[in-house]
């Protein structure tokens, strides 16, 4: 096993099961981290559509590709998946007990790509947590904003460390993402959006005037913050995690009047 590629492998058949059912079995499936295969094989009994699985590991995906080998719709590819592009120009899903060390890069690259309908993940308990905070509850961070602006969040249900093998030090809980254009159709510039989050929650305790004005992200200058905030009705002295999706739409758009010439 290879902790660093974060390996605990899937060894409750009641939390694959679970899986198992929660999964969309009307779409293509996108796996990462095949592992010993076992969530691989489950799907491929539970569905005919292909199935496609990233192992980065060479001996892991040997493996798992041999013992597999029975289902023709399912393929194994051995590559680093945040070095891929996502093989599908179709509506697809992603499945997945992925690494965690890679949760947020992952959930990026799949959120960022129009096929996606939806992702059921394995993740570390505090980052759904993370993923799922509203408005107002404590783990509400620029993550929570990042996931919940493209996509509705759920938490499943809670996973126990000693459900895999290794144990990981962390329990975890298996959550649902299904993508929305609700928030995302309406922001006129999602990389200024993206700045606008990053910058509001890069100073802890530190008001969204200031956060905009300094932020490595975004340094807008203390003028020009004041003034997109004065014109999105947004109080300058309120912090970044007191702002909802909708706000920081309005400051991400105001942003980008501004700068028309
Ligand atoms: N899904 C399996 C394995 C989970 S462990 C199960 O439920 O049992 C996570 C797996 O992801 C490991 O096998 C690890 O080698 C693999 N992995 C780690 N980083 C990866 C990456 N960047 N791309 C693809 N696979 C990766």
């Amino acid at each position: 096993m290879k902790k660093s590629l974060g390996q605990n492998f899937l060894g409750d058949t009641n939390i694959l099961r679970k899986i198992i059912d929660i999964a969309p079995k009307d779409l293509p499936v996108l796996e990462i981290g095949t592992g010993s295969g076992i969530l691989t094989k489950g799907l491929a009994e539970a569905m005919t559509l292909p199935i496609i699985s990233y192992e980065i590991d060479r001996s892991t995906f040997e493996e798992a590709a041999n013992h597999l080998a029975l289902f023709n719709h399912v393929q194994i590819i051995h590559a680093d998946f945040l070095g891929v592009d996502i093989p599908f120009l179709e509506p697809f899903v992603v499945i997945a007990n992925i690494p965690y060390y890679i949760t947020s890069p992952i959930v990026e690259k799949c959120l960022a790509n129009p096929w996606v309908r939806g992702i059921y993940i394995m993740v570390q308990k505090e980052i759904a947590y993370r993923m799922a905070a509203k408005l107002g509850e404590k783990d509400y961070s620029s993550f929570s904003v990042f996931c919940q602006t493209r996509a509705v969040v759920q938490k499943c249900f809670p996973v126990s460390r000693h459900c895999f093998f290794p144990p990981p030090r962390v329990d975890s809980t298996f959550v649902k993402l299904i993508p929305t254009t609700l928030w995302t159709n309406q922001i006129h510039d999602i990389e200024i959006y993206d700045k606008i989050v990053h910058s509001a929650f890069w100073g802890k305790r530190k008001t969204i005037s200031s956060c905009l004005s300094r932020s490595p992200y975004l340094a807008l200058g203390s003028v020009k913050a004041k003034a997109i905030l004065d014109a999105s009705g947004i109080n300058s002295q309120l912090r970044g995690e007191k702002l909802s999706v909708q706000d920081y739409l309005n400051i991400a758009n105001t942003l980008v009047e501004f700068n028309v010439p």
